[in-house]
Parts: structure tokens; sequence; C-alpha cells
């Protein structure tokens, strides 16, 4: 700090203009005061020399100089501090800001379902954390009440059995991007007297479906009347001949395209575990995006799923998004469940018409349902277009799916348990209907099985059959597509 009784030399202050500027001042040295006889030590054109100035009026001089320029300098840091303080503070709220703005919303709550009965009617109700529209209607085969809201999180309670009515069971989930739906079956024909959302207290809400059995005759009748929603996106365009071209460009160059298929999602749950209600859903999901992974790391495989969230996709849509692809190849992954819970192992499906046994008759007629547990109108399918070229085409195809079928049963049977008769079944299964497009449906495990069940849990075990199914599609590769190096 200096003092007043020191003395300073400044050199370089060409003008008042600089004299303003604490940076323009540039001080020599700084020594104690000695007394009136020293001579302050300057260089010509310095301050204390050619202007003319003596000691003690530079000293003085200065000092006014160095406290207004010490001045303007703290002032000016201080001035700087609090811009940057200011600055980093509206950094900070954009930052909170855009924080908030991905923070996912906070859906609406949807829990606590009442069913009162009476003779001639049944009354839903359910709690709802706010206000929201909502559609309700009924479809047939089988009887269903499906009731469309907006994307909300659910926390129903399960079905108790019997004493609801018309009301067998229910299911909730999301069906599509930003909206949820809940499916109620019925146990007959009925029509919705009454729907409606009634504001509570605090901003809550009550849904109240009043439903009314009716014949089969007034059902069929109340159907006509509604258009009802089949599904949530486009279903599969019809199969057309030549509108699956493949990509342009050299074949032997280009990838293989895979597009592997978690089957269900959203409000469809699946098979879900009698010991402890882990959901198909959730297992063939992670499976799927293990396999994804391996696949592409391999380098030969360009790999799609038709779905990477817990979301609902109809069966024909499946298919819709391998053909938009272009893919080579479609593998829907599964889980399934027995009343038997000895049954255990693999089961790799390929389409035909007749089902090779039972118990894939069973399977394909359990998968086929995904459409309909989400509250989706049965379509009356035309049956596949009567040509002689999609009958070649389909052939082939139905080729192709059992050699890989064959290779995957091959090469999993190295890794790990396969059922113990018939490990390749065949049966309707809608997801592989696609004619011209290698299809194979993998059943992973029972969850009905307590091994199998930690087995479709267990990272080992996701890792070896992840990569028998890699190897089992290079094998297939190899041999069914000659001009494609894999
Ligand atoms: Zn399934």
């Amino acid at each position: 700090m200096l003092k007043m009784a020191e003395k300073v030399r400044i050199s370089s202050l060409p003008s008042d203009l600089q004299l303003l500027h604490p940076l323009s001042v540039r001080v020599l040295d700084v020594v104690p005061s000695l007394g009136g006889d020293e001579k302050p030590r300057s260089r010509p054109g310095g301050l204390t020399g050619n202007a003319g100035v003596n000691r003690s009026t530079c000293t003085l001089g200065f000092s006014s100089l160095w406290n207004a320029t010490r001045y303007r300098a703290v002032v000016r840091a201080c001035v700087c501090v609090v811009l940057a303080l200011t600055l980093n503070c509206f950094a900070v709220v954009d930052l909170v800001k855009a924080a908030e703005a991905t923070k996912p919303p906070v859906l609406p709550m949807v829990n606590a379902v009442r069913i009162d009965t009476s003779p001639t009617e049944t009354t839903i109700r359910l709690s709802a954390s706010q206000q929201m529209p909502i559609d309700a209607f009924v479809l047939e085969m089988p009887y269903r009440l499906v009731i469309d809201l907006p994307e909300a999180r659910f926390d129903l309670a399960a079905p108790n059995r019997g004493g609801n009515g018309l009301i067998t069971s229910w299911r909730a989930g999301l069906f599509a991007t930003g909206r949820s739906r809940i499916v109620f079956d019925l146990s007959g024909p009925a029509r919705v007297i009454a729907h409606a959302v009634d504001p509570q207290a605090g901003g809550s809400a009550t849904i109240t479906i009043r439903l009314q059995p009716i014949s089969q005759a007034d059902f069929q009748a109340a159907l006509r009347e509604r258009a009802v929603p089949t599904a949530p996106v486009v279903t599969a365009a019809p199969f057309i001949k030549g509108d699956r071209e493949k990509p342009q460009g050299q074949e032997s160059q280009r990838k293989l395209i895979i597009v592997l298929d978690p089957g269900h999602g959203g409000i469809d749950a699946g098979t879900v575990s009698p010991h402890t209600g882990m959901e198909e859903k959730q297992i063939v999901l992670e499976f799927a995006k293990l396999l994804e992974r391996k696949l592409s790391a391999s380098g030969r495989y360009e790999v799609y799923l038709t779905r990477s969230t817990d979301t609902f996709i109809p069966l024909g849509e499946r298919v819709s998004i391998a053909r938009a692809h272009h893919a080579d190849l479609l593998v829907s992954i599964h889980a399934d469940a027995e009343l038997d819970r000895s049954v255990r192992g693999s089961t790799i499906f390929t389409l035909s018409d007749k089902a090779s046994d039972a118990t894939a008759a069973a399977l394909a007629n359990k998968e086929n349902q995904s459409d309909a547990r989400a509250g989706i109108a049965a379509e009356n399918t035309p049956d596949d277009v009567a040509d002689i070229l999609v009958d070649l085409a389909k052939r082939e195809t139905r080729a192709f799916s059992h050699a890989l079928a064959e290779a995957l049963v091959s090469a999993m049977s190295r890794s790990g348990h396969m059922v113990k008769q018939q490990p390749h079944r065949s049966a309707s299964l809608r997801v592989l209907k696609a004619y011209d497009l290698p299809s194979v449906l993998i059943e992973l495990g029972f969850l009905s099985n307590k091994d199998d069940e930690s087995e479709l849990e267990s990272p080992k075990w996701r890792d070896q059959t992840a990569n028998a199914i890699l190897s089992a599609i290079d094998t297939f590769f190899a041999t069914n597509h000659p001009d494609v190096v894999p």
C-alpha cells in the first residue's frame, strides 16, 4: 500500500486524458522520504523534471492522482465483479430453465378402481390426479370396454375374483405416443350409458363409466353406429407385388438389414411371471437392445427395433416397420409361460398355415391376442393376394425362415437350453406373415419356470444367448445370401 509520505517518480503522462487512466501511470520506483534536500530521480520528459513541478507538489499531486486512479480502479473492479456475477446469474438461470425444459413432465396419476354393480348396471369409478378428457367405447371378439385418455401413470389394483358385474379383468398402460388406455374385459355384450370426468377438491377428478348389459343384436347395432378406432398408427399396408424394393446400391457392399421386434409393450405386458411378477415386455426389450448392440458391433448388419421404449405397437405395424426399413430379416422376441412349471427352454417359431402341434397353436393364439389386449378392434384381414408370384415368394420366404430357425436351434442348443421336444415349431403367427420377408419368432424361455426366469434375468445367459443368435444369423446369411458377404 502506498502512503502519503512515500515519494514516487512517474513517467509517461503525456496528456490529461492519460492522467485519467490509471494504466497510463507507470511507477518507476518507490523510496522512503529522507528530507528536503533529496532530489527526485527522474529522466528527461518525466513529470518531476521537465514539468518543473517541485517535490511536494509532485508528491501531493500524485497522491491525489493515485487516490483518484485507485478509486476508479476499485470502482471498475467492483463493476466488473458485479457484471460477472450478474452474467453468471443469468447463465445459472438459463441452465435451470434448460434443465426444466428437458425434464419430463409429471404425468397425471390414475388409480383406485371401484366397481359398483346392480342387476341392470355396472359402474366403474377411477381416481385421477387431475381433470382430463376421456373417450369410452366397447369392442367385441372378445367383449371389451376401452377408455382412452392422455398419457398417464397408473396404479390400478389387480382385479379381484368375481363380484365385478360385467367386468372380468383390466389392464392399463401406454397405447401410443402421448396416449394411454385402460381396457376392461367384459363377460358379455354391453353398452356405455354414460361417461364423465367430475372435478374434485384439490384439482383431482373422478372418472365414471356406466355400463349396461345388452343383447348381442343391440350390441351389433351399437357397433354399427360408431366407427371404432382400430389402431394408433397406420396398420400394415396390403402386400402388393414389388412394393418392397431393396435400397439402391451394390448388393455386395451394403449391410444386411435386420429388424428386431421385442414383443408386447405399453398396455400389453405379455406374459407375467407367477413367481415375481416380472413382465415379458420388459425382459424382451432388454434382450433385444443387447442383441441390437451385438449385431451392430459386428459391422455386418444395420439393425432397427420395432420399439425401443415401453410402448404398444400393433402386430401389423411391426411388420410394416420391418418393410419400411427394407429388412432382410425380422426377428420377433418373446418369452412364454406354461401351466406346467417344469417346462423350460427356448423355442423357435416359423410361420405355417397349420400349427405343428397343439402347444404351438395355443402359443400362436396367445401371441396373436396382443392387439385385442390393447383394445384394438378385430380386423377381418383378407387372405393373402392370390397371385402366382406371391405364392412363389411366400414359398421361398418360408424356406429361408425355416433355414434360419434350424441355424438358431443349432447355435442356441450349444449355448443354453432348448425345449426338450420340438425346439423348432410352426404356427399361424400374425407377426410372421410378411410373405416376402424371412421371419422367425424366438420364445427365449418360460417365465413360469424359476430356472428359466433367473436365466432370463442373468447378464451371462443373455450374453451367451445373444452371441448364439448372432452366430446363427451369420450362418444363415452365409448360406442363404451368397451375393452378400457377411
Ligand atoms: Zn409374447
